[in-house]
């Protein structure tokens, strides 16, 4: 048997990770299997999978359909291009399906290989769109502080959240982030963004790219008419809002896409995770009718942009028996239904710890946070790690979970796979609660 935990050290660069930490401790956890909300580690310690991973296995580890839909994909075509017009059934037919369930006027998507890519290719495609329509000079895209939108060279830019700007060594030009909704009313994060467009000057703004709910920021859910007002304010100034979907897309927050449950329909949508589960990788942007046309109308010669693995018609496979089974098994529904019972637990738990201080959640997309006081709200010390603790503490319960520290807000976060059992969920909170009152003792 082969020492995975040194061969890791030696030659395993991890993504958003410390190398430090890998040097010292090794590999935190080397799963070996996975089946429903579960992972199994190779020393057979059995994990809820909280997070789904990396809020992507919508639909649960160890799915034998998609398997399936891959083996059979692969042994027909495995892959084939899609530029130069070439095309085949698997993306043709996932375009189509993700069409017919994405708000009305969203109908064509643009392939991509995962959420960074998405996201570059939205602000290249939003550029074009104004390019081609003789505007030029409109090639702002303005963002949320806390937002994250991915790791390559524009979303890094579109990243709100500065640890990730530091390897690039500078942002790119044209990128602005205005404030975040969190904490504040929506007449403050509203009036934050109108003056951001209108010191930039507004003939020079392209976009305005937001996720609903800011996610690896800490779950941030905004307040419920900001996303309206966001709307309202792209149309009053004639720019383009696109919503970034990677993580609330796919039955996420208890609608297909996290928009809707405010009503909102964007001109674009980035998306990724979900509409695979994870199972291969794939992401796209789905664009509105009106985007649409223009680039039919007035795109001249090629579109210089595109991805290998555009449509890749495997990973299109499995995305097609994915979205069934979200479907079929009626797990938009079941992440309504279970969010509600995770929110009602976390409720109970603020309850009966004392450092517990705002939790919230839309549909499986949850966060509890941690307060030194929840009456005046004060924050730990960062210091004290109060988050890695929780973690921590929920790990050896047996809960894979992830923390965001930010501004010194302790946020635990929570999106289990959406085929949770009401039971399950109990479990997962039992657990939070014990975890809780571990640390609280200790501080
Ligand atoms: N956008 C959002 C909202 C995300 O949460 C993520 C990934 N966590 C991305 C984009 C980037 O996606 P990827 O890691 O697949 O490139």
């Amino acid at each position: 048997m082969k020492d995975l935990k040194e061969l890791d050290k030696k030659h395993f660069i991890h993504p958003t990770s410390s190398i430090q930490q890998q040097q010292d401790k090794g590999a935190k956890l080397i799963v070996e299997k996975g089946e429903g909300i579960y992972l199994t580690d190779t020393d057979g310690r059995v994990f809820i999978d909280a997070m789904s991973s990396l809020w992507n296995v919508n639909i649960g580890h160890g799915r034998k359909e998609l398997a399936e839909a891959a083996a059979q994909q692969m042994a027909k075509l495995s892959f084939s291009s899609t530029f130069s017009t070439f095309s085949h059934e698997p993306a043709i037919l996932l375009a189509e399906k993700i069409a017919s369930i994405a708000p009305s006027h969203l109908n064509a998507v643009f392939f991509t290989s995962g959420g960074s890519e998405s996201n570059d290719s939205a602000i290249k495609l939003v550029r074009h769109y104004w390019k081609i329509q003789g505007q030029p000079n409109r090639r702002k895209i303005i963002t949320l502080k806390r937002g994250y939108h991915g790791v390559a060279a524009a979303s890094t830019s579109a990243t709100g959240i500065p640890e990730f700007w530091d390897m690039a060594g500078h942002l790119m030009n044209d990128f602005l982030h205005a404030e975040s909704p969190y904490e504040k009313t929506t007449e403050q994060a509203i009036t934050s963004l109108r003056q951001l467009i209108e010191l930039e000057g507004r003939e020079t703004v392209a976009a305005v790219l937001v996720e609903p709910v800011q996610g690896a920021g800490g779950v941030l859910i905004p307040p419920s008419d900001y996303l309206q007002e966001v709307r309202d304010l792209c149309n009053e100034i004639g720019v383009l809002f696109v919503a970034d979907e990677v993580i609330t897309g796919f039955g996420r927050t208890g609608k297909m896409f996290g928009t809707e449950n405010w009503g909102v329909v964007p001109d674009m949508m980035t998306f990724a995770k979900g509409v695979t589960s994870g199972y291969l990788p794939l992401g796209g942007v789905l664009v509105s009718d009106q985007v649409h046309d223009v680039l039919k109308g007035k795109s001249k010669g090629t579109l210089f942009h595109g991805f290998t693995y555009s449509g890749h018609p495997t990973a299109a496979a499995v995305a097609m028996k994915n979205i069934e089974i979200i479907e079929q098994e009626g797990l938009v529904e079941n992440s309504r239904e279970m969010g509600e019972v995770m929110l009602q637990g976390f409720k109970k738990v603020r309850k009966n710890v004392d450092i517990v201080g705002d939790v919230r959640a839309v549909g499986l997309l949850g966060a509890v946070e941690l307060v030194q006081d929840p009456d005046t709200n004060k924050h730990f010390s960062p210091n004290l790690q109060v988050a890695s603790k929780v973690i921590e503490a929920l790990h050896q319960r047996g809960v894979i979970c992830r923390s965001v520290t930010y501004d010194s807000t302790d946020i635990i976060c929570f999106a289990p796979p959406l085929i949770i059992s009401q039971s399950e969920v109990h479990t997962m909170v039992e657990r939070l609660h014990d975890a809780i009152l571990s640390v609280q003792k200790e501080l």
